[in-house]
């Protein structure tokens, strides 16, 4: 099924967007299109163009994978924004949390998933001269900013490219979010994205409960 724009795209409540200074070129890191969609419309609104890099390893299985990213892809064509997709090479993300399979979703294994794939961000931002990076990866109120923040920071640290350290769920862009999640029919996750998540115990309560649209919305 084919995206289409919501009659109200446009409509950001984030009408003022500070740009971090010295900022020329910037590349997101973006997990799916409902953590994206409020924030590439902020982006369109405000007329900046940045680069999507859809780096996610964890996601499992295969197909999954696939349906996150060919959503992404059509999200960003619609909206005219450039992309890469990186080879979907999943062997460094296992080896990475390694030990930290029966952490929760907030613990030990989220954080060292989500600095591999800021690493991998902001080392593609290097190698491509790009100024800036940020994420989608906290958009949702059920993602811990703060660890995504140390993720992104390190990475910084790593790379000497600049993490945009950006609140993407501050003046009203939560509730935006849900709006065009509903609107553009994005669709429904029912886990966070890597296997352990799939297998958690809370995956298993959760997808019995009709309110929950995609697990980045729990
Ligand atoms: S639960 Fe989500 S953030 Fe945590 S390790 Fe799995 S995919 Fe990464």
């Amino acid at each position: 099924m084919s995206l289409v724009l919501p009659d109200d795209f446009g409509q950001t409540p984030k009408t003022k967007l500070v740009l971090p200074e010295g900022m020329e070129k910037l590349l997101v890191q973006v997990c799916c299109a409902p953590c994206c969609g409020a924030v590439l419309e902020c982006f369109k609104v405000h007329g900046i163009k940045p680069t999507l890099f859809f780096y996610n390893p964890n996601i499992h299985p295969r197909a999954e994978y696939e349906k996150r990213r060919d959503e992404l892809i059509e999200l960003a064509q619609l909206l005219d924004f450039e992309y890469v997709i990186p080879e979907y090479e999943t062997k460094e993300w296992f080896a990475a949390v390694k030990g930290l399979e029966h952490e929760p979703e907030r613990g030990a294994r989220c954080t060292v998933c989500f600095t591999e794939r800021l690493t991998a961000t902001a080392m593609y931002a290097k190698e491509h001269g790009f100024t800036h990076f940020t994420t989608t990866l906290a958009t949702s109120r059920w993602k811990n900013k703060k660890q995504v923040d140390a993720a992104g920071f390190a990475a910084q640290e790593a790379t000497g490219v600049t993490y945009w350290s950006e609140d993407w769920r501050k003046e009203g862009l939560v509730t935006r979010r849900y709006k065009l999640v509903k609107e553009f029919n994005f669709y429904n996750q029912l886990y966070c994205g890597c296997v352990f998540s799939k297998e958690s115990a809370v995956y298993q309560k959760d997808v019995n409960i009709p309110a929950i649209k995609t697990a980045c919305e729990k």
